[in-house]
């Protein structure tokens, strides 16, 4: 007995009790004991472990069961509960962050409004304005509040009204809409913009439109511009008389113009495109295919000469222009060619230089002629000449016949001087190129020449007043031949002086560098009309023609000499009486001058 827990442990130290171990039976029992108190006893009540607890699993089975159900259901409440409050509270956050997001983008978008260089509108589904941006100012000058409530079509001008309407409407399925329109605004403003309209459905239900407008005003003025400036050179090329066509960089034709198809028979449709080479004459393409690739190459222009087949199949002498087109990089694009037909002018100069060898030719010959006549005329004149004096001398003591003897001896001398003359004349017409040009101080010319003249004018009691510059009068003359000429114009102020008058000679560089001298009577004078003429041969002025006596060649050989010296030799009335003589010499530079001593006056 003494093995049996309740005896062993519990007794006599509990009254009662219940413990699971070894049982009367000596097996694993439930045990449940009572110790009387009186009497000795011990009420014991035992159960089998092993089916009590069989029992109790399977009465309690259904009862987990339905435990678990729950528990399951519990967590189930909680997690859904759970995530409830969690989404609630994450939405929260959300709708939160979302408003900020909308009040910010809403002060972007207002910022932006403000900012923006266009017209922002919206309107309802009839076109009345319902919102303008601040630009609406800058567009109309009228404050904004002045828009809501108008319609569109108020600012449009009629030419662009339809335009809009198409913009506006309703039935439309299109949805972004552009047109450029035509406004005109309070005070008359016009302006040109580019409008862009978007509709606006609610439920599919338009409810208005959302747009915008540009000021294109600017762009659109300058395209016009642009545009009339296109034409323009169009009718001018179209108007030119002068055949012109432009090729590319492949010489393929690009355009030609209406004198163009006219001078080489070919209409527009059949050589655009087309290169030169596959309808040019071989030697026409080659040589406008040379000049091209060099344009193309190195840009500029060029020309040249070719005989251009034309339409009719005649060939004629064209000058070709051409110059090179360059895109806005300098980059040669094309090539322009002018044609210019000058068959015409290269006859003309052909018959000119034809007319002028026949001219020259016969003046080569007359010239000799006179040359030959004159020099032919000389040796029996010498003759004549010698026998006259010997007469005069033979015939001192017989005053009749010396008389005669003189008379013939002055109408021979007289001759001579013509035949000298004509000589000289000749002589300078076939050898103006043989004169000895070189770089003189006139000065030391002319001084000579006057103390040669000297008796001249003691006989006819003249004054000589020489002013001549201090500064050498440097020119490109013959000395010679100007020392003739010289004496000639003084020869002549001498011969048609009134006796005891003044001639003034003034030698002096002009403002124009160029060197001047004056030779100035105080003659007759020559009337206007023949101031030229007495410089051409055997003209005499008709106020001295009956007591010169001399041929009217002197001035003639003068204005040869000077002009072969590049000079010009002229007449002019001097007021109060006279003529002066203009001779002038061209300007040198001055690296060209050098001083030469002045001679004794
Ligand atoms: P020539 O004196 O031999 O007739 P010139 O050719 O030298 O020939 O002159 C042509 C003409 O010009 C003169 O005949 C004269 O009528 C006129 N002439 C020339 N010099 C003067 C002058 N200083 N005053 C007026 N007439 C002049």
């Amino acid at each position: 007995m003494g093995r049996i827990p309740v005896f062993a442990t519990y007794l006599p130290g509990r009254e009662h009790g219940t413990y699971v171990g070894k049982g009367v039976t000596g097996e694993r029992q439930i045990l449940g004991f009572r110790v009387s108190g009186t009497k000795p006893l011990v009420v014991m009540v035992e159960e089998s472990y092993q089916s009590a607890v069989q029992r109790w699993l399977s009465e309690s089975r259904s009862l987990l069961g339905i435990g678990a159900a729950l528990t399951l259901l519990t967590i189930g409440l909680t997690v859904a509960i759970w995530r409830g409050v969690r989404t609630r509270e994450s939405a929260r956050a959300e709708v939160e962050s979302a408003q900020r997001r909308i009040s910010q983008s809403e002060r972007d978008l207002s910022v932006l409004m403000r900012s923006v260089q266009e017209l922002i509108f919206r309107t309802d589904a009839r076109g009345f304005i319902t919102y303008v941006n601040a630009h609406w100012t800058v567009f109309t000058g009228e404050d904004v509040s002045q828009a809501v409530g108008r319609q569109i079509q108020d600012f449009v001008a009629p030419q662009s009204r339809g335009d809009v309407s198409r913009l506006l409407d309703r039935q439309s399925h299109e949805t972004v809409r552009h047109c450029q329109a035509l406004a005109r605004f309070a005070g008359g403003r016009e302006l040109m913009v580019q409008l862009a309209v978007v509709p606006l459905r609610l439920e599919g239900r338009l409810t208005g439109f959302a747009g915008s407008a540009v000021d294109v005003t600017e762009r659109w003025t300058a395209q016009h511009q642009l545009q009339s400036q296109i034409a323009f050179q169009e009718l001018l090329l179209e108007t030119n008389p002068l055949p012109i066509s432009v090729t590319d960089t492949q010489d393929r034709v690009v355009r030609v113009n209406r004198a163009w198809e006219e001078y080489k028979g070919h209409g527009r449709d059949g050589v655009l495109g087309q290169t030169i080479q596959s309808f040019l004459p071989l030697e026409e393409a080659r040589a406008h295919a040379s000049a091209n690739s060099q344009l193309v190459r190195w840009g500029g222009r060029t020309f040249f000469e070719v005989q251009v087949l034309r339409g009719d199949g005649s060939r004629r002498d064209t000058r070709v222009e051409k110059a090179a087109i360059a895109d806005e990089h300098g980059r040669v694009n094309g090539v322009l060619t002018i044609l210019m037909d000058i068959s015409e002018f290269r006859q003309a100069e052909r018959a000119t230089q034809e007319a002028r060898d026949v001219a020259e030719e016969a003046s080569r010959a007359k010239s000799e002629f006179v040359a030959n006549m004159s020099h032919e005329l000389r040796t029996p004149l010498q003759s004549i000449l010698g026998f006259a004096e010997l007469g005069l001398l033979r015939g001192a003591s017989q005053p009749k016949l010396a008389s005669m003897f003189e008379s013939i001896h002055l109408a021979g001398q007289r001759m001579l001087n013509l035949v000298n003359d004509l000589l000289e004349v000749s002589r300078l017409e076939s050898t103006v190129g043989t004169f000895h040009l070189e770089r003189i101080d006139l000065r030391g010319v002319i001084r000579p020449v006057l103390r040669e003249l000297e008796p001249l004018l003691t006989r006819s009691r003249l004054l000589l007043d020489v002013q001549l510059s201090d500064f050498p009068l440097m020119a490109k003359a013959d000395p010679l031949r100007f020392e003739q000429v010289i004496r000639n114009v003084v020869a002549n102020a001498i011969k048609f002086s009134p006796t005891g008058g003044k001639i003034t000679l003034s030698g002096r560089l002009d403002s124009r560098g160029q060197a001047h001298i004056v030779i100035r009577d105080q003659g007759p004078g020559i009337p206007e009309a023949e101031l030229e003429h007495i410089f051409e041969a055997f003209v005499q002025s008709t106020q001295t023609k009956d007591g010169s006596g001399g041929s009217g060649l002197g001035l003639a050989i003068c204005r040869k000499i000077v002009e072969a010296m590049s000079g010009q030799i002229y007449a002019r009335n001097v007021q109060g009486g006279g003529t002066a003589f203009h001779i002038v010499f061209p300007a040198r530079g001055q690296t060209e001058t050098e001083p030469v001593p002045l001679g004794p006056e």
